[in-house]
């Protein structure tokens, strides 16, 4: 007998999008193998929890059979490729998620070892021992640590553009994606306690054209590949090697490596890091309605019947022969491409399962997110997916008390300093530290520019809100005509609290 080990397992979905069909095959995976929800992530995927070892295989399979995978969703490899879910341009989103799942293909690993192990296919090289597949890119090692992309539209950082390995950002003339600014070495996981880890924004490095894309993000990894840190597994991620090294010291490299130099990067800016809400309509005249699903969760609880209404929604697509899911960076999903005939029925939908709750929530709460912690997550230290909402009422009281409660703050959880929730971008940050304390991290930009600063260590719940109390009266008092929370703090200097 061994013990009944379970399972998390992440699918790969480059720009979170996904056919009604492949909803359908995943629903199905949520409720034969796993614990009956399917866990949106903050890397546009899918995550399926309590998979129990005996049913590995299976899972696997199946997930294969939705015409999906889980290939490089783990590991010292590149990760699921983002891309921001929702432009206003439908043309724009789809070259540019074409252009991320090209990078995502391109890097993903050669072996053929998953389809082996994981789907029964036979054994096609290195049984002999000198037939040694080849990983032309990731060569005999893999990369140190685990690497991530993404590809933002201004003036959307919904992707957190900088809080990546590599980040390619669209410059768009004439509604045409003419080149990309390359961002490089951004990362958010910290170790407690070790001031030699901390986390980074990218660099803004350069530009490069539509056809240099592929041939950029091959260097870039080649970079990290080989001038990574492979002693301290800590210490591992390029935004230590970029940090250390420097950006010329990394645009020589580069130049060297690719025969041509990264250009001078062009102007940009970014307005915001959430989602556009309910109904959006595109410039090809299609629909999209984003719903907020809170930290990601999409199961049947209580008042919501999420599961089974995104189940129904699913169907309903597939029936109309038209219509695709996408999942945002904020653990959202956006029903998407829908006729302006099909409206009506998805309204009626959302609503018979109460998808549609959200509409009566605080923008704070709109703009939360938590990664998964406890129960299922080994790394947690502290809750964060199952405590925030009920955080989220009580910080809501006192942006009432100071008549903030029409203010858009972000606030963002995670149950430990690995940052899956990106906590260190969000106004409000709070990172755990052991059963029912958090580091209390704020004035993070709005527009994702700009990290926070950790102003208290430790804190139980009531010093939590005794400190933002404090901050709000002062902000409440003091702000500028539509100044940011984040913003306010750091120009007054209040995240630098003594
Ligand atoms: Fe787990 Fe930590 Fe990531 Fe949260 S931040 S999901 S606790 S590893």
């Amino acid at each position: 007998l061994e013990p009944d080990y379970q399972f998390m397992i992440r699918a790969r979905l480059p720009g979170g999008i996904c056919s009604p069909a492949q909803w359908l095959g995943l629903d199905q995976v949520a409720r034969t193998y796993a614990n009956g929800s399917l866990r949106i992530t903050t890397r546009q995927s899918f995550q399926f929890h309590g998979v129990i070892k005996r049913e590995l295989k299976a899972t696997i399979r199946a997930i294969n059979d939705s015409m999906l995978d889980t290939v490089s969703a783990c590991g010292d490899v590149n990760r699921n490729v983002m891309a921001t879910a929702l432009p206003e341009s439908s043309s724009l989103h789809r070259r540019v998620c074409a252009d991320a799942a090209a990078v995502g293909e391109h890097l993903l690993p050669r072996t053929t070892a998953y389809h082996e192990i994981w789907l029964g296919r036979e054994r096609v090289a290195g049984t002999s021992g000198q037939d040694e597949e080849v990983e032309p890119i990731y060569g005999r090692t893999y990369l140190p640590r685990k690497f991530k992309i993404a590809f933002a539209i201004p003036p959307r950082n919904d992707v957190d553009v900088y809080a990546h390995d590599l980040g390619f950002v669209a410059h768009v003339e004439d509604d045409e994606v003419v080149g990309y600014n390359v961002t490089v070495g951004g990362g958010m996981g910290v170790t407690h306690g070790d001031p030699e880890t901390y986390p980074r924004l990218a660099d803004v490095v350069g530009y490069c054209t539509p056809g240099q894309l592929i041939e950029t993000a091959e260097t870039i990894v080649g970079i990290q590949r080989d001038f990574g840190d492979r002693v301290e597994r800590k210490h591992a991620r390029l935004k230590y090697t970029l940090a250390e090294r420097g950006v010329e010291w990394l645009l020589e490299e580069f130049k060297s490596r690719a025969g041509f130099s990264l250009a001078e990067p062009r102007p940009f800016s970014f307005t915001h890091t959430g989602d556009l809400l309910g109904w959006q309509r595109t410039d090809d005249g299609l629909w999209h309605l984003a719903l907020f699903i809170e930290n990601g969760r999409v199961a049947d609880v209580e008042s919501i019947s999420g599961l089974a209404g995104m189940r129904a929604v699913a169907h309903l697509l597939e029936e109309k022969g038209r219509g695709e899911f996408r999942l945002t960076p904020n653990q959202n999903v956006i029903i998407s491409a829908v006729e302006e005939g099909d409206r009506e029925a998805i309204d009626a939908v959302v609503a018979e399962h109460g998808l549609d709750g959200w509409r009566q929530s605080s923008p704070l709460r709109l703009n939360s997110m938590a990664c998964v912690g406890f129960p299922t997550c080994g790394l947690a230290m502290a809750e964060s997916e199952r405590y925030l909402p009920d955080l989220v009422t009580r910080i809501d009281a006192l942006l009432e008390k100071h008549g903030l409660s029409d203010q858009p703050i972000t606030i963002r959880m995670t149950g430990c300093p690995n940052g899956c929730a990106r906590p260190y971008l969000a106004e409000i940050g709070l990172v755990g530290k052991g059963p029912g304390l958090y580091n209390l991290h704020v004035g993070a930009a709005f527009d994702g520019s700009r990290l926070n600063a950790m102003v208290r260590e430790s804190l139980h719940e009531q010093d939590v809100l005794d400190v933002l109390d404090g901050l709000f009266a002062d902000y409440a008092g003091s702000r500028r005509d539509g100044e940011a929370f984040g913003n306010y703090l750091h120009r007054t200097g209040a995240m630098e609290l003594p």
